[in-house]
């Protein structure tokens, strides 16, 4: 059972990736995980489906919906018990390509985006850097002027589809001097000369996606190149963030849902003592408490996404969203290996990959904490 802020076109939607995603992903899933990378295939079927293109207008081959479009298919496509993988094509299809339209020159937009749509070019996201995460002001790439050229170098890490993407839109210091107004987003090709991925990281969870180290020496590009105009880069990272921290959270809701499902099954078929497992009182108040949380966490998600639909500033709920779901479907996840018993600590169900890759929720595009001191910080002005 969902709340649901959706209409009938989106549940249409979330019918039809829920059907996608167990009937043509979920089978594959457990490879892929081993595997340690699931296939640019992937991407394809999904773009040949016209699923990449959901935030991309009609003019660059997508089909133009709007963030409650998109919210709709983050809470179906997050079913995937592969959260790597979920985040992965999110970043790619929601959060890179639609912010590569709303401010790239139209020469990016049309070099990248028909591509991005099918599949056929893959988009990655490069804020973070080996000492500056939470604290981005912090980040030491830069790029210079050259001519009529600029040069970018520095290093960057955790990057989502990092060892994959055709083109990384990459955070830069282009005037160190200038605070805030001295950030500038390149959109960079990665056949560039200079770019190169330096590694990619081994981690506790996301095991079917890749999350690389960059490396940008002397990697030169144009004006064409530079998202929006030089200096905005700072304003459009917090915007663009503010959709991706949302996105993240309905995933996890998504998540949470599943875990639940998967411990209300279980508990009703294991036996101990007698009776089922589920109904013995703690068991079941464990599941009720799994309720209640993702109930909660669907109202303040909702309610995120209309305000940011109607066009409201919603930094503040939607850092309350995400603090609250994302932490909480950990320990719902945590609950559902509990529930599992001994199963549960095993690779043969579900929760012990939902907890391991949910965890990440509460770390990624922003964590609980800086969630938390924005809320404060609101709260205190
Ligand atoms: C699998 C994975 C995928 C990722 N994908 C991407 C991506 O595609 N692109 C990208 O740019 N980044 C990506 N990231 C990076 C992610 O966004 C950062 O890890 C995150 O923002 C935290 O930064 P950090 O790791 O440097 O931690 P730090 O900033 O060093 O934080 C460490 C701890 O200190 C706490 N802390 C820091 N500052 C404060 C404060 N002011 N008040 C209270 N506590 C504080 C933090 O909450 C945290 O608990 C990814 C990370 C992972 C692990």
């Amino acid at each position: 059972m969902r709340t649901s802020p959706y209409y009938a076109e989106h549940e249409n939607l979330i019918d039809s990736v829920s059907k996608l995603v167990q009937l043509e992903l979920a089978p594959h899933v457990a490879q892929w995980e081993k595997a340690g990378y699931f296939p640019n295939e992937v991407f394809k079927t999904l773009g040949r489906q016209g699923y990449l293109g959901i935030l991309v207008s009609e003019q660059y081959g997508g089909s133009g919906g709007d963030y409650r479009m998109a919210g709709a298919w983050c809470e179906a496509f997050g079913e995937l018990s592969s959260v790597g993988l979920t985040v992965a094509v999110n970043m790619h299809s929601l959060v890179i390509s639609h912010a590569l339209e709303r401010f790239g020159s139209p020469s990016a937009k049309s070099r990248w985006l028909p591509k991005a749509v099918t599949g056929d070019a893959l988009g990655a996201y490069a804020f973070t850097e080996p000492g500056a995460g939470s604290d981005l002001a912090r980040i030491r790439t830069v790029a210079s002027r050259r001519g009529d050229r600029w040069v970018i170098n520095g290093s960057k890490t955790f990057i989502t589809n990092g060892a994959r993407a055709d083109f990384i839109l990459v955070l830069t210091k282009t005037d160190p001097q200038a605070g805030y107004g001295g950030f500038t987003t390149f959109v960079v090709d990665t056949q560039s000369k200079g770019f190169r991925v330096a590694r990619t990281l081994d981690k506790l969870g996301w095991h079917a996606s890749d999350t690389a180290e960059l490396s940008f020496e002397d990697v030169e590009v144009d004006d064409s190149c530079i998202l929006g105009k030089l200096g905005e880069g700072w304003g459009q990272a917090a915007s663009n963030l503010n959709w991706e921290r949302l996105m993240l959270t309905l995933t996890s809701l998504a998540g949470a849902r599943m875990c639940l499902e998967a411990s209300r099954r279980y508990a009703g078929q294991r036996e101990a003592f007698g009776r089922t497992i589920g109904e013995f009182p703690v068991v079941a108040h464990y599941m009720r408490e799994m309720e209640r949380k993702i109930v909660l966490g669907e109202s303040l998600a909702h309610r995120a996404l209309d305000l940011l639909c109607a066009g409201g500033d919603c930094r503040n709920l939607v850092a309350m969203a995400k603090r609250m779901v994302c932490d909480d479907a950990v320990w719902i996840a945590d609950k559902a290996i509990q529930v599992h018993g001994g199963y549960g600590y095993t690779t043969e169900f579900s929760p012990e990959r939902w907890w391991r890759d949910l965890r990440l929720m509460p770390i990624g595009g922003g964590t609980s904490e800086i969630m938390s001191n924005i809320v404060v910080k609101e709260l205190c002005r």
